[in-house]
């Protein structure tokens, strides 16, 4: 029987940073992937005598790795009643979504990484330091950028896989890149930067190569990593003052955000290194030592969308789009 293989994703219940998960599924040929299950005492997820956790396909697209007929699967964990599990965060966010689907949100987001190859940033001199920063963003070089084989490669299989991706970058630390996912709407900007995620890691294996994302990778004078997150609303797209109404309405919850933008942000939040610091909130037109920033084409235009320059790399996009969706809608006027 002809048949194709689905890579099942997932979210596991590591903490303080939730980790990716797979496995394979062989299913037939014209059938679609199936609800499945996992054994969630080996992943945070359930007690050992009760380890049952369920998978529910909630989106798919063409394995850009395997490539054919295969797919990968990103999925939400269920428990065997099939309510959401503790720890799915997307569940929430899709329905926030539904909530306010007359806003029609959309979010962008930078995720930076780090490659290392062992306990080093890739590139960097065994004993010491490179040159320090400045001139390693967006550079050319050999002596200037490092993975660039892996990051094309990323690139190329993302847009296989049919995700929205919009642009990368060299970034201001050596070793360090971003991706861009979007815009769209604040459930599949999760699914699509979860799977970009797990892209990265998998194809960092056949490079030797591994991906982090640690806000602070490396300690000193040298910049953390973080998924700055621009949105819009409908309202936005179209005049300014919804923009500044948005900005306003994330400045009265900023301790509430902080707390789900990502574990250990208060070491990368600390005003130095093109960030604000953790326990003051600010916002401003071109200024990216504020904690939200409002791009200048934006002023110019008098409509558009902001950015929240505060999440972490190592957020969960669920919870960050669910909150902003939340903030910003919830105190709108309509
Ligand atoms: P930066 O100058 O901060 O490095 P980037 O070009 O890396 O900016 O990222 C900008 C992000 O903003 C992209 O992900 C893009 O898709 C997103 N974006 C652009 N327009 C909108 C919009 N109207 N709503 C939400 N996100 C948007
Ligand atoms: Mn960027
Ligand atoms: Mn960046
Ligand atoms: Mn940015």
């Amino acid at each position: 029987m002809e048949s194709y293989k689905a890579e099942y994703i997932w979210i596991d219940g590591t903490t303080p940073t939730q980790k990716l998960r797979s496995k394979t599924k062989i299913v037939p040929l014209g059938e679609n992937p199936p609800i499945w299950g996992f054994d969630g005492s080996s992943t945070n997820q359930a007690p050992g005598e009760n380890s049952d956790c369920v998978l529910k396909p909630v989106f798919t697209c063409p394995d850009p790795i395997r490539l054919g007929n295969d797919i990968l699967v990103m999925t939400e964990v269920m428990n065997t009643d099939m309510t959401p599990h503790v720890s799915n965060t997307r569940y929430a966010c899709s329905e926030t979504e539904k909530k306010y689907s007359d806003f029609d949100i959309w979010f962008g987001i930078e995720q930076e990484y780090t490659l290392f190859d062992g306990i080093q940033p890739l590139g960097w001199p065994s004993n010491g330091f490179p040159a320090p920063q400045g001139g390693y963003y967006c550079g050319v070089g050999a002596d200037e950028v490092f993975g660039r084989p892996l990051v094309e490669e990323h690139l190329d299989a993302c847009l296989l896989a049919g995700l929205n991706i919009s642009g990368i970058n060299a970034e201001v630390m050596p070793a360090q890149w971003e991706f861009q996912v979007g815009p769209i709407g604040p459930t599949a900007v999760g699914d699509q930067l979860w799977i970009a995620r797990w892209l990265l890691y998998r194809i960092g294996e056949d490079h030797n190569i591994s991906a982090t994302l640690d806000p602070k990778p490396v300690k000193g004078d040298w910049n953390g990593a973080g998924c700055h997150t621009n949105f819009s609303t409908k309202q936005m797209r179209t005049s300014y003052q919804p923009c500044i109404d948005a900005a306003e309405a994330l400045s009265k919850k900023h301790e509430l955000h902080i707390k789900n933008y990502g574990f250990a942000i208060e070491e990368r939040l600390t005003g130095l290194h093109e960030t604000a610091s953790v326990d003051k909130f600010s916002y401003g037109v071109s200024d990216r030592g504020a904690s939200v920033r409002i791009p200048w084409q934006v002023n110019v235009d008098g409509k558009g969308y902001i950015e929240d320059r505060r999440p972490n790399a190592n957020m969960d996009p669920y919870v960050v789009a669910n909150l902003i969706t939340d903030t910003v809608c919830s105190s709108a006027k309509k």
